[in-house]
């Protein structure tokens, strides 16, 4: 700011007298007012003596995808909407799908689209149904072994 409040407030004060629209007797109080006025309006202004804008000059910082998986949730980066995860079918409202949504925020291949919590649950759920063991190789395996068990266990019947 090159000129001081006071300056300001008096020229603008003086700008009122000379248009006739204060007296000279008003202008004290105006004067008093006005560098009131001036005072708000620079305990408004930022530290660095600029004026608050509504636009940020500063540009939006990449978007970290860290925070958009929470325990309990996973907010789309698109829309801002939150899910227990991100389907398919959502991210095809926006035009991507899983792979291209991950290179657009730079999300590794292997990160789930879902929270975390649901995505323990899943490896949970995968541990425990043991989908491996349907398997046909270990199908096969798991009969031999139940037959060898019956025969053993007929051996010792009949030894009994
Ligand atoms: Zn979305």
């Amino acid at each position: 700011m090159s000129q001081s409040l006071l300056e300001m407030a008096k020229d603008l004060v003086l700008a009122q007298i000379e248009a006739h629209r204060l007296s000279p007797e008003e202008m004290h109080q105006a004067l008093q007012q006005t560098y009131t006025t001036l005072m708000t309006l620079q305990a408004q202004e930022g530290a660095d003596g600029s004026v608050p804008v509504a636009t940020p000059q500063i540009p939006p910082k990449p978007v970290d995808w860290r925070k958009s998986l929470t325990k309990y949730q996973v907010t789309c980066l698109e829309c801002e909407q939150s899910y227990k995860q991100l389907s398919v079918r959502h991210l095809k409202e926006h035009g991507l799908d899983g792979r291209s949504y991950r290179i657009k925020y730079g999300i590794p291949r292997a990160q789930p689209l879902a929270a975390k919590a649901t995505t323990v649950k899943r490896k949970e759920i995968v541990q425990r149904s043991r989908p491996w063991e349907k398997a046909p190789t270990f199908l096969k395996a798991h009969e031999k072994a139940q037959q060898s068990g019956v025969q053993r266990k007929s051996t010792a019947r009949k030894r009994a």
